[in-house]
């Protein structure tokens, strides 16, 4: 079974192709399970994300392709929600969905993935970066209010990589998601990024087999054409680590299906 639960629509503003064309493209790629998690509404960074009140419309589109394609492929409704203290928007957390995905873009207000913000890295240094980025991660696991960990090590995107073993920074993290029973996503963006390197890299999904922690998978796409484009790559990567299972969601609910 292919898994395939991070991907985006227009609705946030930095994606193109219509909700048919990237299912058509899943279809094509043999996905079994394709789940939308578009970017959320959120108080800010509003031009990257659909407004409060495009949830309706989203909800509407996803759930009416659930039943247009209901015989072909399983197609689930999830969101990708910012985890950042202050800013981020409660009603989002109360919509009924398969599956929240909890991810981390920002650090204090440093939108680190974006290349518009690129300059900053020249000015912070590195472990003291992944320390701050990892301790949101378990500040988000420990919320309880995420089902998914997003692009785990996201922060690596633009060849930006600490001096200490990541391992050790992740540690209390991993922990944390561990704890509070979630999933991580192996998310192939990464590859199409300047890293060039699924997310997470090699020897942090060591750690996170050690851990037991289950898996699922995401292109992470924002065009159809991105659609199972790396699915060799994810399940060959979780392979080598010992992993047989990914999960998949409904109204919340994990389920496992062997990959
Ligand atoms: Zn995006
Ligand atoms: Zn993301």
């Amino acid at each position: 079974m292919t898994i395939d639960l991070h991907n985006h629509t227009v609705l946030c503003n930095h994606a193109t192709g219509t909700v048919d064309e990237y299912i058509e493209a899943a279809i094509a790629a043999g996905t079994h399970y394709f789940g939308f998690s578009d970017h959320a509404p959120m108080r800010f960074d509003p031009e990257y994300r659909m407004s409060i009140s495009q949830m309706g419309l989203y909800e509407r589109w996803i759930r009416k392709a659930q039943e247009k394609y209901a015989d072909r492929i399983t197609i689930l409704l999830g969101y990708e929600v910012d985890f950042l203290p202050n800013y981020m928007e409660p009603s989002v957390l109360n919509r009924p969905c398969d599956y929240r995905i909890g991810s981390v873009h920002f650090i204090d207000q440093w939108g680190f993935d974006n290349p518009e913000y690129f300059h900053r890295y020249q000015e912070v240094e590195s472990d003291e970066m992944y320390i701050r980025y990892f301790k949101l991660i378990e500040e988000m696991a420990k919320s309880g209010r995420f089902d998914i960990v997003g692009h785990l090590d996201l922060l690596k995107v633009f060849n930006f990589f600490p001096k200490t073993d990541v391992r050790i920074l992740a540690k209390n993290a991993l922990l944390a998601i561990k704890k509070a029973n979630m999933t991580i996503e192996i998310n192939v963006a990464g590859l199409r990024k300047p890293v060039e390197e699924i997310y997470p890299s090699p020897s942090l999904l060591e750690s996170i087999a050690e851990l037991e922690i289950p898996i699922t998978f995401g292109s992470d796409a924002h065009r159809p054409d991105q659609v199972g484009l790396f699915t060799h790559e994810a399940q060959t990567l979780a392979r080598s680590v010992g992993y047989e299972y990914g999960a998949t969601y409904r109204n919340r609910d994990r389920a496992m299906v062997k990959f």
